[in-house]
């Protein structure tokens, strides 16, 4: 089978080819994750070379080969211009691209995919949310679309469904509530607040729509913050080399 597709996605990916090709791996909106290769792009008078950018999100034709798809033209969306410019802003989005690259699905429509990844580096661009913020939310809701959600209905043991005393081990996944508790088996829990549990729970269930609504102090972040990554290295037992870059710049 081949053909020319018409999608829309993000690079999330570049490998530099000899001295002018270049191969790009595409988020995309209705074949999900290709590689394709660019001839020629990485000459400066291309007119692949921004369209086919780290980070840009661009309108593809993709001509389908024997063993990979061919860029045979890309017309720029959106460059996300403000955080190519933050050094930590732009660490963190590419630590979002590996993650994304690493977790989704072999799937042909990772569109709740891309619009998780568009949302995100576009609040991150305009920076409406803080980092602090779209960290954990993006790690957890990408967890939860990708086959790693959390159980946080209810406590796992008993079943009982209470919004405060409850306890989460990123090493589980899961919930048990203060009467299930063992305090010395049962260490690798931590106690969540009620605003931080009501977060989470947020992150994990919430329609799109409203996924980027939620409000919660600086303290309860913070928590977020340390939870979600630990519970992301629990769980994908993973070593992402841009996430060691990005704190090494805090
Ligand atoms: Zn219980």
């Amino acid at each position: 089978m081949s053909g020319i597709y018409s999608v829309k996605g993000i690079v999330v990916k570049e490998v530099k080819v000899g001295e002018a090709d270049k191969i790009v791996h595409i988020l995309t909106d209705g074949l999900g994750l290709v590689s394709a290769s660019c001839k020629g792009a990485m000459r400066v008078r291309s007119r692949l070379v921004s369209s086919t950018s780290l980070l840009a999100y661009s309108s593809f034709s993709l001509y389908q080969g024997k063993s990979m798809y061919t860029v045979d033209d890309a017309r720029i969306e959106v460059q996300f211009w403000n955080l190519r410019q933050d050094v930590v802003k732009l660490s963190l989005a590419m630590y979002f691209l590996e993650l994304v690259r690493k977790l989704a699905p072999d799937e042909t429509d990772l569109r709740g995919h891309l619009k998780l990844v568009l949302n995100t580096l576009y609040f991150l661009d305009n920076g409406k949310r803080d980092i602090s913020y779209l960290k954990p939310l993006f790690e957890l809701r990408l967890l939860s679309m990708s086959g790693y959600m959390p159980d946080l209905v209810g406590c796992a043991r008993c079943g009982q469904f209470v919004d405060q005393g409850m306890y989460f081990s990123p090493q589980s996944g899961d919930l048990i509530c203060r009467e299930c508790h063992l305090p010395v088996d049962d260490s690798h829990y931590t106690l969540l607040g009620s605003g931080l549990l009501a977060a989470m729970r947020h992150i994990i269930y919430s329609d799109f729509s409203r996924l980027f609504n939620f409000r919660v102090d600086a303290a309860t972040l913070a928590t977020l913050e340390k939870l979600a990554e630990q519970y992301l290295i629990y769980q994908t037992d993973g070593r992402f080399k841009a996430l060691d870059f990005y704190k090494g710049l805090l």
